[in-house]
C-alpha cells in the first residue's frame, strides 16, 4: 500500500471541503412546489367518454420548479406540472412572462406535462374531444387563468431558493409500460417497442441532504378514467418518493410514451402501485452508484415544421358538419372556426425543440406533444444511451408525433388522434426525418458551445 503523507490528507479535506460548501462545479440549486388543484368540479382531460365534470379529489395536483445555475450565472428552470398538457399560446404565455419577471430566457424554461388523464383541462388542448356545455367551458377558463398564474409563482420560487448543490445522474428500470398498439384487437402481429429505462436526475445541497430528485419513465399516466381528481401512477410515485424522503420535492418528466400504456389498468390500487414500482426504481438508482454531473449548462430553443398532409376543403367540412356528430362534427367545427379567423388552414406545424447539455455528462431533450417510442430509442442510439434523457410532452401538447413506422401503420396514434385534437390531419412522412435531424443539430451546438463556455481552468483540470 502507498504511504499518504500527512500534507495529502490536509489536501484532500481542503479539496472534499470546498465542494461540500460550494457544490460541485459551482451548481446553485432552488426547488419549489405549488398546488394546483381545482377549487370547483371541472371537466376532466384526456378521455372523451366522461359525461359530466370531476367529484372528489383523490390526491392533489401540482407544478414543481427546479431552477439550476451553472458556474457561469446562467439559471435554467425544469417546471413539471401534473396536468395532462398546454397548448403553444399558453406555454408561450408562462415563458414570456418568466423572461418579464426573472429575466429567463426561452431556451432556459422547460415545461413538462406528466399527462394525467384525471387532471382538469386546461385551456383548449383536445378540445373538440370534450362534450362540454357553455358553463363548463367558462369553468375550464377560470381554471386556466388561475393555472398560468400558479405555474409563473412556482418558477419565482424555485429561483429565489437558488442556493449551492451537488448533482449526480444514473438509470434504473421498471417494467410496467405496454407497447398499446399491438395489445389491441388484431394487432399483436404489430412490433411492441418500449422504453423501460428509468433516468434519475439527484439534487443534493451543499449539507448532504437530498433537496430534488426528477425521475422520468415513458407511458402514458391512464390507469384511471373515472371522475376523481388526481395525479395517476406518476402523481403516486412523487407522493411515494416524498413520503420516503422527508423534505425532498420530487419532479416526474414524461418520457416518449404516446404509444404505451400501463397495463393492466382501471384501479386506484393499480395506479398507487405502479408509482410505488417506479418509486422503488428511483430508489435503486438513488442507493446506487451515480454519475457526477458538471456544468455549464448550455441550452437551444428552436422551432422547425412539420407538415400536414392536404388540409380538408371548407365544402368537404361543411359536409362532415352535416353527416358527423360527437367528435367529429365538433372537429370539422373548430376546423371550419379556425378558416374563419385566419383564412386558411396550416399546412405545418411550427414543431418546438429544447436541448439541454449539462458540461459532458447529460443530454435532456425536450420534445413536444405525444411522441411515439421510436425516437426515444433512435435519439439515444445516435447520442448515447448513458447519457441521454429524451423527454416529451414537454412545452406544448397539441397532437401525437409518430414515426415513419407508425405513420405507415397507421391507426390511433398515427392519424386518428388528429381529430380529438383538433388537428386538420396526418402529418406526412418527412416529419421524423425532420426533427431527428433538428435535433442532432441543437445536440451538436450546444456540446460545441459547453466546450468553448468551459473556464481555462476547468480545461486544464481535465
Ligand atoms: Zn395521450
Amino acid at each position: 500500500m502507498k504511504r499518504v503523507s500527512p500534507g495529502t490528507i490536509v489536501l484532500l479535506l481542503l479539496v472534499v471541503g470546498t465542494a461540500a460548501g460550494q457544490g460541485q462545479s459551482g451548481w446553485r440549486a432552488g426547488v419549489a412546489s405549488v398546488p394546483i388543484t381545482p377549487k370547483e368540479p371541472i371537466w376532466l382531460a384526456g378521455y372523451g367518454s366522461r359525461e359530466r365534470p370531476s367529484g372528489e379529489v383523490l390526491q392533489e395536483i401540482h407544478a414543481k420548479a427546479l431552477a439550476l445555475e451553472d458556474e457561469t450565472g446562467a439559471v435554467t428552470v425544469l417546471v413539471t406540472i401534473d396536468l395532462l398538457g398546454l397548448s403553444r399560446r399558453l406555454s408561450d404565455q408562462i415563458a414570456e412572462r418568466a423572461w418579464q419577471e426573472f429575466g429567463l430566457s426561452r431556451d432556459r424554461v422547460g415545461l413538462n406535462f406528466s399527462h394525467t388523464h384525471s387532471g382538469p383541462v386546461a385551456g383548449d388542448v383536445l378540445r373538440p374531444a370534450y362534450p362540454m356545455e357553455r358553463e363548463h367551458v367558462r369553468v375550464v377558463r377560470r381554471y386556466t387563468s388561475w393555472v398560468l398564474d400558479e405555474i409563473v409563482k412556482v418558477i419565482g420560487q424555485s429561483v429565489e431558493q437558488l442556493s449551492p448543490a451537488r448533482l449526480t445522474f444514473g438509470q434504473g428500470s421498471a417494467g410496467f409500460a405496454v407497447n398499446r398498439r399491438r395489445v389491441r384487437t388484431g394487432k399483436r402481429h404489430l412490433p411492441g417497442p418500449v422504453d423501460h429505462d428509468v433516468p434519475v436526475l439527484a439534487v443534493h445541497g451543499a449539507d448532504g441532504e437530498l433537496r430534488a430528485v426528477v425521475f422520468g419513465y415513458a407511458c402514458h399516466a391512464t390507469v384511471l378514467s373515472g371522475y376523481q381528481i388526481n395525479g395517476d401512477w406518476p402523481g403516486f410515485a412523487q407522493e411515494s418518493l416524498q413520503e420516503k424522503h422527508p423534505g425532498t420535492t420530487a419532479l416526474f418528466v414524461t418520457g416518449c410514451g404516446a404509444d404505451a400504456n400501463p397495463l393492466p389498468r382501471r384501479s386506484v390500487d393499480l395506479a398507487r402501485s405502479y408509482g410505488r414500482i417506479l418509486a422503488f426504481a428511483v430508489d435503486l438508482v438513488l442507493d446506487g452508484e451515480m454519475a457526477p454531473v458538471g456544468g455549464p449548462l448550455t441550452t437551444a430553443f428552436e422551432r422547425v415544421a412539420i407538415p400536414f398532409s392536404k388540409p380538408p376543403s371548407r365544402l368537404e367540412l361543411e359536409a362532415r358538419v352535416r353527416r358527423e356528430t360527437g367528435s367529429r362534427q365538433r372537429h370539422a367545427r373548430f376546423l371550419l372556426e379556425r378558416i374563419e379567423r385566419e383564412g386558411r388552414l396550416p399546412d405545418s406545424y411550427p414543431y418546438p425543440i429544447q436541448v439541454w447539455q449539462f458540461g459532458e455528462d447529460l443530454t435532456l431533450i425536450h420534445l413536444a406533444g405525444e411522441v411515439v417510442v421510436d425516437y426515444s430509442l433512435r435519439l439515444r442510439e445516435a447520442h448515447g444511451w448513458d447519457t441521454v434523457w429524451v423527454a416529451s410532452y414537454s412545452n406544448e401538447v397539441f397532437a401525437y408525433i409518430p414515426s415513419l413506422r407508425v405513420l405507415k401503420e397507421g391507426g390511433y396514434e398515427g392519424a386518428g388522434a388528429m381529430v380529438g385534437y383538433g388537428q386538420s390531419g396526418p402529418f406526412r412522412a418527412p416529419v421524423e426525418e425532420i426533427i431527428v435531424e433538428k435535433v442532432d443539430e441543437l445536440v451538436k451546438r450546444t456540446g460545441a458551445a459547453t466546450t468553448s463556455r468551459r473556464t481555462p481552468k476547468e480545461t486544464i483540470a481535465q
